[in-house]
């Protein structure tokens, strides 16, 4: 999920030489992109680097605008990748992000980059996420490096090598003449720190000072024969020059006093390796008095106080972080580049040892093949392991690392110094009681009051009650929507990833039965469905609805602005409606989510046209997270100046609801839950509305179309009434009471 950086932390991306400011790891990055003179920034959001595209939008107006620094709130990885081109004409430094099966997307428009190599440097920073938080599919970016031939930076969670590190990507980029991939770990993404800072960097070409004339190279150009020119020096000088620099510039680290034994990590999985080995009394700090939680890779350490817990301060005092604090008592070599490798880097820790592990986390295992290719190269003979002692697949964790470390080193478990662990934190024992409840599995679900959910579940479950003769295949896009999966299971197919859902049910469409019914989000629809999907579907006249579900905001990725958002200076740009009756739909309708019995009704005239080419019914309303955000803040400002607001809530009667809970069923609102009959006759439990109803007005949308009891009633709140409301209400009280 993204946020939003308050102006006090967006200020401190001005802050100077020495200076320190609080940080998470995405805006680090933003600060280093900063001091490296970056001047153009975009990416598609997508967790953990969604962060970063907040950054960038939070911190357009009053941080990069004036530093003539362009953002670009690209529609698409394609897209931002493309943009990348000006850095193959041009000495301009630029930076992308995007999560990383957007790197699937890019792919394309990448690898010209790649092939035509940089002049000024590019960094682009991956969303990481491999592991149990991760995306829809498990994959990793190092076999992108090895496509490309695209240096891969991995730090490790401490916020001052992240800054490090992206600042060095740059010089790195411009001295191998290609893009460099940075990976950003969900832990690295989240993590919050204090950071040394350095000068912003002024800028020589930026938005005040544009480029006069773009330099021109036909050489760069990626079409043959430059492109067999161009993959000769991509292999035999740029990579060779990324070893050198990799090499010069020490960003591989190696903890090394002798020993038969040694380790080797890569990026995050350092810290890892430290709690690991600090468990196996196999690593000391140097100063344990300066050992803090951070560099134990805790993101939210107790003992710490964060200013985003109360969002308006910083906090008073820094920790300090001395330069080196450990002392292995096991050879370890950190990677940091995990591609290129360097073979006299590798020779050198290999020399000596008759063992090494590779702890690498998840298949394709290109480090360790790498590994074992260079150690035969250089008639090394000693043992290299990995699965013989960690999990092949899956994220690893500290228990996976204490248990394989131990046996690899031979311990036999009594050997674990748990006493000599820094930094414990607090045990399962001194936390409250009920945090030792079981907790109870549920599927994740919409918001209260999702727009999306009553066009995606209550009219599809009540259209599917009343029509059981229409075979139905649901394809959900990415987007919130695809939580329908729990709820709809047995109708939805497989998805193929962003944007190309409906044209995986092409040949579905003409070779059975089945009539599919089409779900995407505006964010996905501008992103990637309206090129590969629709224009698909339209050109071989599929026989398809597609739902549209228009809520002005990329809101699975934390509410990024898509060219359907209706505020900012680019609202207004694009139209879905009017762009697809420009490409020729024969029927386009709006219908209010909220209106179930409208939306069913349009759903079956849809249906009946079955020979047009697909029907578009576009549910038009707000994300009602982004909604509320805004509608509480206007309220309470209204309530502040003394005016009158109305406030509107649902609840259930007691006494009439029958306790058969089909309205939970047909809703699926988290605001709704049960409760006991006040009525001792009855047995079954009644359902309730909670106070945290925003009253959508679903509730008695639903009882109407799917002529469910009436119990469902709507109240108002008022505050600051007028002399009316009140001499009424007081009328009514003394009505009521006689
Ligand atoms: S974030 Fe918005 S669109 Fe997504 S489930 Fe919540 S209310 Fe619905
Ligand atoms: S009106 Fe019903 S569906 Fe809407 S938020 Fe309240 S309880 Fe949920």
């Amino acid at each position: 999920m993204g946020r939003t950086y308050p102006a006090h932390e967006i200020a401190q991306l001005t802050k100077g030489e020495g200076e320190v400011i609080w940080a998470d790891g995405c805006l680090a990055i933003l600060k280093a992109l900063l001091e490296s003179g970056v001047a153009y920034l975009g990416g598609y959001p997508g967790a953990p680097v969604s962060n970063l595209t907040d950054a960038f939008l939070d911190a357009e107006e009053t941080v990069l605008k004036p530093m003539g620094i362009f953002v670009a709130n690209n529609v698409n990885e394609a897209s931002a990748a493309a943009m990348l081109r000006l850095s193959v004409n041009a000495p301009i430094r630029g930076a992308v992000a995007w999560k990383v099966v957007g790197t699937n997307v890019a792919a394309d428009a990448l690898a010209h980059v790649c092939s035509s190599g940089v002049k000024g440097g590019v960094v682009i920073f991956v969303g990481e996420d491999y592991g149990a938080s991760s995306t829809l599919v498990v994959q990793k970016t190092l076999p992108y490096g090895y496509n490309f031939g695209a240096p891969v930076l991995d730090p490790k969670a401490d916020l001052n090598h992240v800054a490090h590190l992206t600042r060095i990507a740059f010089d790195l980029s411009e001295a191998c003449q290609m893009p460099v991939f940075f990976l950003v770990r969900t832990r690295v993404g989240n993590m919050k720190s204090w950071l040394r800072v350095k000068n912003n960097r002024h800028l020589t070409y930026s938005l005040h000072a544009p480029l006069t004339e773009l330099p021109k190279s036909p050489d760069r150009f990626p079409i043959p024969p430059f492109t067999q020119q161009q993959e000769s020096e991509k292999w035999h000088e740029r990579i060779p020059k990324a070893k050198k620099f990799i090499r010069e510039n020490g960003i591989n680290e190696r903890y090394d006093n002798g020993g038969r034994k040694g380790i080797i990590v890569h990026g995050l999985l350092f810290n890892l390796a430290l709690r690991a080995l600090l468990r196996l009394g196999e690593v000391e700090f140097a100063q344990p008095e300066l050992a803090t939680a951070s560099a134990l890779s805790d993101p939210s350490p107790s003992h710490i106080h964060s200013p985003f817990a109360t969002r308006h301060s910083l906090p008073s005092s820094p920790v300090p972080r001395p330069p080196s604090q450990f002392a292995f008592g096991i050879p370890l070599l950190s990677l940091h580049a995990l591609f290129p490798l360097v073979e006299d880097e590798l020779a050198e820790f290999l020399d000596g040892k008759d063992e090494v592990l590779v702890v690498e986390e998840g298949e394709p295992a290109l480090l360790e093949r790498e590994i074992r290719a260079i150690a035969q190269k250089i008639g090394w003979t000693g043992r290299i392991v990995r699965g013989e002692y960690l999990p092949t697949t899956g994220e690893l964790t500290t228990d996976d690392l204490v248990k394989g470390f131990s046996e690899f080193l031979g311990n036999s478990g009594s050997a674990l110094r748990v006493d000599s662990f820094p930094f414990e934190p607090p045990t399962r024992n001194a936390q409250p009681e009920t945090h030792r409840l079981p907790i109870v599995p549920r599927f994740p679900n919409f918001c209260t009051g999702c727009p999306e959910r009553p066009a995606v579940l209550t009219a599809v479950k009540i259209f599917r009650d009343l029509h059981p003769e229409v075979r139905l295949e649901i394809v959900l896009d990415i987007g919130c929507y695809i939580m329908g999966i729990y709820y709809l299971r047995e109708l939805t197919s497989p998805v193929t990833g962003m944007g190309t859902c409906l044209a995986s049910s092409l040949a579905t469409s003409f070779l059975t039965q089945e009539r599919t019914l089409y779900v995407v989000g505006d964010g996905t629809f501008w992103a990637q469905a309206l090129t590969t999907s629709i224009s698909n579907a339209l050109y071989h006249r599929q026989n398809c609805v597609v739902l549209i579900l228009e809520n002005f905001w990329t809101a699975m990725t934390g509410h990024q602005p898509n060219p359907s958002t209706k505020v900012g200076e680019r609202a207004g740009n694009l139209d879905i409606e009017a762009t697809l009756k420009g490409m020729g739909a024969k029927w386009v309708k709006v219908v209010n989510p909220y209106e179930v019995g409208e939306v069913i009704r349009l759903l079956e005239e849809a249906w009946s046209l079955t020979d047009i080419g697909p029907r578009f019914l576009i549910a038009r309303g707000e994300c009602m997270l982004e909604r509320s955000r805004r509608e509480r803040k206007e309220r309470e400002q209204q309530v502040q100046a003394g005016q009158r607001v109305a406030e509107a809530h649902f609840g259930v009667d007691p006494l009439v609801c029958a306790g058969d809970h089909s309205c939970l069923h047909y809703n699926n609102c988290p605001s709704l839950t049960v409760r006991l009959s006040p009525n001792p006759l009855k047995r079954d439990l009644i359902v309730q509305a909670e106070q945290t109803c925003v009253a959508c007005g679903l509730c008695g949308s639903v009882a109407h179309a799917a002529k469910l009891c009436p119990s469902f009633y709507r109240i108002e709140w008022v505050r600051n009434p007028s002399w009316w409301e009140r001499w009424q209400f007081k009328l009514r009280r003394w009505l009521i009471g006689v």
